[in-house]
């Protein structure tokens, strides 16, 4: 029988009821669940703001100590809670048991490592140029924070916002996509035990509304935004606005580029991660394997090979490695970028339109000789969708590479010294991996990317206070 979960807002404390506005079916098998929500509205967004802006003061009320342990209070209910938690999102947007599982482990540590944080924002003492004078340097809460967050990953994405966030003091309206609305209101509950005032976290649902009209709302004094290009810049402009701080993490087109003396079974594993795990649907996900002549066909050959070996299937299986797309709606979008890439005349190696699987799934597709110019060089595919890109040499390799408007992350995979360093240098993206895949980043290193991958200061690690505070310079003569 189809289990159906109807969620409420969560505004000051308490549960808003409303009536249902959207849906998500588990997008695996949507026999097994479906998620109902209301939507927001202008009033409400308003009552959550000034929650939110009660919960600010409150929390310098507070102290840096006691929020210090509610963040670690966090992370260990996280991880206490890993496998309901991880079961859930499997069911609501797709995503494989062991790949969920390990997104709350990693919140989990986000939060532990924003806890150390909240005790570590230090600011700076010094001698002004004008004698007797001093200087000071100090970071204050930014104070209510908009944080608009996607459903790739549920748990992972939203705790590198909200654990900074109030490791520095501020409160957050939180508006979690309709695709992942009960992974994020389960969350939420654990975040409302966790012993900090009423309003830290206000969380509002929607689904084609509520997101703007928290984001143009009076009180908001900044908003990080995760999510596409076309909405984050929507968003970047209702902030110019309002005057409002902004921050944006909008994807890529990444490149990974395997030269001739790569080693193979790296360069495969790196491709096969990048390009299908989580289904393609990482902001950092490969979907340019650029590849030169010599190592070419025997690359192809290999990555089929363990393409056609990939566990699909039921999520809910630990032997499985790539579950569904996370949403119907997704699955229409990528099967027609790969129909449009086959109408140009791209051909599929693996997968493509002939290769239907129910549901959401969709198979994993690799196009051979891409075009740079063609929409497999240059659109986001946010599915299993990779092309491969021939080219001469490494010169050759890093023009294709550097020519896409995106800018996120890129990868090379050789055992040249000379080649690791001047790719290092000549990237055009925020994030460089050396034979590593193109996703998979750490949470206390700073993330985030050039060109219209990303707008404002980098998320995560250290970097994240510099969102999440604002800087004052105090000058002071005692006289
Ligand atoms: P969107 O970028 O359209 O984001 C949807 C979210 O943004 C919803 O929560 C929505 O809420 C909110 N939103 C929409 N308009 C506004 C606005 N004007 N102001 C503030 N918030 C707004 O993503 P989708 O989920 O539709 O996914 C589409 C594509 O986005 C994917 O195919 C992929 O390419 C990309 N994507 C990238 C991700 C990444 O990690 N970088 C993650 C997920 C998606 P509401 O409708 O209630 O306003």
């Amino acid at each position: 029988m189809t289990e159906t979960i109807r969620l409420a807002h969560h505004v000051g404390g308490r549960a808003v009821d409303g009536a249902m506005t959207f849906s998500q079916a588990s997008p695996s098998n949507p026999d097994d669940l479906v998620v109902e929500g209301p939507e927001a509205d202008a009033a409400l967004v308003a009552e959550a703001v000034a929650n939110a802006r009660s919960a600010v003061d409150a929390l310098d009320q507070v102290g840096i100590e006691a929020r210090a342990d509610a963040l670690s209070r966090i992370g260990r209910t996280l991880l206490a809670n890993a496998d309901r938690l991880a079961l859930l999102a499997t069911r609501e947007t797709g995503k494989t048991i062991n790949d969920a599982k390990g997104e709350v482990v990693r919140a989990a540590r986000t939060f532990d490592f924003f806890a150390g944080e909240a005790l570590r924002n230090i600011g700076e003492r010094f001698a002004s140029t004008r004698p007797g004078a001093m200087v000071e340097v100090d970071y204050a809460p930014v104070g209510v924070v908009a944080a608009i967050t996607p459903w790739n990953f549920p748990f992972a994405i939203p705790a590198w916002k909200i654990a900074p966030a109030i490791a520095f003091g501020n409160a957050v309206v939180w508006k979690p996509s309709e695709i992942a609305s009960a992974s994020a209101d389960a969350f939420r509950a654990i975040l409302a035990e966790a012993g900090l005032p009423v309003g830290t976290v206000e969380m509002l649902l929607g689904a084609g509304g509520a997101g703007a009209a928290l984001t143009g709302a009076d009180g908001v004094d900044a908003i990080s935004f995760t999510g596409s290009v076309a909405t984050g810049n929507r968003v970047v402009r209702a902030a110019a606005e309002k005057g409002v701080r902004a921050q944006m993490e909008m994807g890529g087109v990444n490149g990974l580029i395997i030269l001739d003396d790569a080693n193979l079974d790296v360069a495969v594993d790196c491709a096969i991660n990048g390009a299908y795990f989580n289904a393609g649907q990482r902001c950092t996900a490969t979907s340019r394997i650029i590849i030169t002549d010599g190592i070419a066909d025997r690359f192809i050959a290999a990555f089929i090979e363990r393409a056609k070996a990939l566990k699909i299937g039921d999520p809910r299986d630990p032997q499985t490695q790539i579950g569904s797309l996370a949403a119907f709606k997704q699955k229409t979008l990528i099967a027609s970028q790969v129909e449009q890439a086959e109408a140009a005349g791209f051909k599929p190696l693996i997968g493509g339109s002939a290769d239907a699987r129910p549901h959401a799934f969709f198979a994993p597709t690799l196009f051979d000789n891409a075009a740079p110019a063609s929409l497999l060089g240059q659109e986001e595919i946010f599915g299993p969708v990779a092309g491969i890109f021939r080219v001469r040499d490494f010169e050759e390799a890093m023009t294709v590479l550097n020519n896409n408007r995106y800018g996120l992350s890129s990868s090379i995979c050789t055992r040249s010294l000379v080649h690791a360093e001047q790719f290092k240098r000549r990237a055009r993206t925020g994030m460089r991996m050396v034979n590593m895949p193109t996703a998979g980043a750490d949470y206390h290193a700073p993330f985030g990317g050039v060109g219209i991958s990303s707008f404002g200061p980098r998320e995560q690690g250290r970097a994240a206070r510099t969102f999440y505070t604002t800087l004052h310079t105090t000058y002071q003569l005692a006289v």
